[in-house]
């Protein structure tokens, strides 16, 4: 077999102050694993500017400009995290010139040395590699709090995804290929990958802390996040409303023999605090069931629309005839 092409797919939002620290050790990360003969000379390293607003774009352009193994695209506008991995990973599917992909931040807090470990594994047959963290002591007390319980929440809801693995991951092309086929607009990447199949296998390393710039995933984008992640994937939120529903109802037709019994005996007396608690009670629940069909609701709007998931506006390097979108 010949030695793969690898890809390092980076994600780039508003990273002038981190980008000049750790493009030189993803660029030093390639030429190591191509020296140690596991990955070919070709291998790129590609950033994804996520519409930064900072000098993010000029800088990966200077990068590009002074070493061939770096190239960049930049999309039109930012469109968050996952739409640019997503893309980068698009563009190194279709540039015909790529055999595996790790994805990967570009603050450093992902240990790039399991890359090594990624693609033996990668050799050795897997064609997805989950990078798994083992520890998070670097992490706030806060920050690993609502991570972990991130994942416990997702998987008890039906989403099935890999513990504490981010979007630190090989792919290979093969699997890339059918990936391209799930056309859906709101996309989960962690808990996707894994429907598609193929022999998986998985790498542990330990969380950095961010090499400089601040965190992009406060806890409201967290939790937009996680409400992404369940309501793409599952159906079971709907389901436990169901089944609230009929619990509630059960409860009220209870409710309304014991009523209408005091009443026959006569000893109904006004009553005005059941009555206020019930409806209040009723309202919130319909209120909250009303909030997450409307969330599926929503989705299926935008699936309908099927608006592209990424605009590709400017690359450092000029592959294709017409500028590639989906
Ligand atoms: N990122 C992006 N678009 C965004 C937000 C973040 O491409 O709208 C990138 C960011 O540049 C980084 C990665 O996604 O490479 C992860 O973001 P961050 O480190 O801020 O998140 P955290 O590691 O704190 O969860
Ligand atoms: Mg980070």
């Amino acid at each position: 077999m010949s030695k793969p092409i690898l890809w390092i797919v980076i994600p780039c939002y508003n990273e002038e102050q981190v980008l000049p620290i750790t493009a030189p050790m993803f660029l030093k990360k390639i030429n190591d694993l191509a020296a140690a003969g596991l990955i070919s000379e070709k291998s790129r390293v590609l950033f994804v500017n996520d519409g930064s607003r900072d000098a993010t774009w000029s800088l990966i352009q200077k990068f590009a400009s002074e070493d061939e193994h770096f190239i960049g695209i930049s999309q039109s506008r930012n469109r968050g995290h996952q739409n640019a991995v997503l893309a980068g990973l698009m563009e190194a599917l279709h540039s015909g010139s790529c055999d595996i992909t790790i994805s990967i931040d570009c603050d450093g807090q992902d240990d790039i040395n399991a890359m090594d470990e990624m693609v033996k594994k990668y050799l050795d047959g897997a064609e997805v590699v989950y990078g798994v963290r083992s520890r998070r002591d670097t992490d706030t007390f806060f920050k690993r709090f609502t991570a972990e319980g991130f994942y416990h929440v997702m998987n008890a809801l039906g989403a099935d995804i890999v513990f504490n693995h981010a979007d630190y991951r090989l792919i290979s092309t093969r699997v890339l290929e059918s990936f391209a086929d799930y056309r859906e607009v709101n996309i989960f990447l962690r808990g996707m990958v894994p429907l598609v199949g193929y022999p998986s296998d998985t790498v542990y390393y330990e969380r950095h802390e961010r090499l400089a710039g601040e965190s992009h995933y406060p806890l409201s984008k967290m939790l937009a996040l996680a409400f992404d992640g369940i309501t793409s994937l599952s159906n079971k939120p709907i389901r436990l409303i169901t089944g609230a529903g009929i619990v509630v109802s059960l409860i009220s037709f209870i409710g309304v023999i014991w009523a209408i019994v005091q009443a026959v005996l006569g000893s109904a007396v006004a009553g005005w605090a059941s009555t206020i608690c019930i409806v209040c009670f009723m309202g919130g629940v319909q209120l909250v069931c009303l909030g997450v069909i409307g969330e599926y609701v929503g989705k299926i709007y935008m699936e309908t629309k099927a608006r592209p998931r990424y605009i590709i506006s400017e690359r450092t390097w000029a592959p294709y005839e017409r500028k590639y979108h989906g």
